[in-house]
């Protein structure tokens, strides 16, 4: 069977609707060989998935989303192969944690004040905390409460950047990111670069101490594919790629839908610093 990876899925861990021993599952049965977990601004799905993988012969690469600001735009970098409890990047996880509970405590003063109340309780179940939780489990609570008919309504009306219950929190810079990836001996690549769409930005980011970028993803066509192939090779950096799969929380994007080879999973191994 051809090699698989997957390089970018969220779990309950984040904003994912899969538990880590479901993602991992899952991931077998779709036919994947190796798996990398990118959650949110938090590596916990490692502790119950590394021996999981190991027992189902999945390979598991060390991975993360962190979310970053440059010049007041958004812009998540994703972390691979590093040292998982390296403790410069567990003082920046920390800091997200704090960040987290004081955004989304912000979201629901906001939302309450539109009218739409809700509580804690509503957003976190089982050993969720305010911590963990990402936009999309506020538009999952709108959506069962009638008061959007969709996720995707609930971030046009309500959640999405510049509308009234939008609501950045501290900003953390790609340089403090960077650092904390590197720091921990993994790999900094751009996310999603499509979403980036104000050029100058993306031009600064081009010029940025990066070593990758994502290549393939689950919504890009082959323009979209040829254009940041292009990029990486002009820049010297590795290729990645994955589904950026959410489970339910994300319809119509399945896990394994992007990957990369054999040879771009060596390479990323192999730059291991
Ligand atoms: P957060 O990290 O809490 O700001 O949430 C970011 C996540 O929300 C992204 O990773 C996506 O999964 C999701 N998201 C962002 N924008 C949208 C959108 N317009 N529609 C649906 N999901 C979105
Ligand atoms: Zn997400
Ligand atoms: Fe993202
Ligand atoms: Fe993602």
């Amino acid at each position: 069977m051809e090699f698989r990876a997957d390089l970018h899925c969220h779990t309950t861990a984040s904003d994912g609707s899969f538990t880590p021993q479901e993602l991992i599952h899952h991931a077998i049965e779709v036919g994947l060989q190796a798996l990398s977990i990118t959650d949110h601004d938090t590596v916990d799905a490692y502790k119950q998935a590394i021996p999981l993988a190991k027992e189902v012969g999945l390979e598991l690469m060390p991975g993360i989303e962190l979310s970053s600001s440059h010049r007041g735009v958004p812009v998540h970098i994703l972390g691979y192969n590093f040292i998982l409890d390296h403790p410069v990047l567990q003082a920046l996880l920390k800091k997200h944690g704090h960040r987290r509970t004081d955004r989304n405590t912000k979201i629901l003063e906001k939302l309450a004040s539109l009218g739409f109340p809700i509580k804690e309780e509503e957003l976190c179940h089982g050993e969720t905390t305010l911590q963990n939780i990402g936009r999309p489990h506020f538009a999952l609570v709108l959506k069962e409460k009638g008061i959007v008919d969709s996720i995707q309504k609930a971030f046009k009306l309500y959640l999405g950047e510049g509308k009234p219950a939008y609501e950045p929190g501290e900003l953390i810079s790609i340089e403090e990111t960077l650092n904390a990836i590197h720091e921990a001996q993994g790999l900094a690549v751009i996310a999603h670069p499509h979403l980036i769409l104000k050029q100058s930005i993306f031009r600064q980011l081009l010029d940025m101490n990066f070593d990758g970028i994502e290549c393939y993803y689950s919504r890009f066509d082959k323009a979209h594919n040829d254009k940041f192939l292009k990029i990486a090779k002009s820049k010297n950096w590795l290729v990645t790629g994955g589904s950026d799969f959410h489970g339910t929380i994300k319809p119509g994007v399945n896990l394994g839908c992007s990957w990369v080879s054999y040879e771009l999973f060596n390479l990323l191994k192999k730059e291991h610093l």
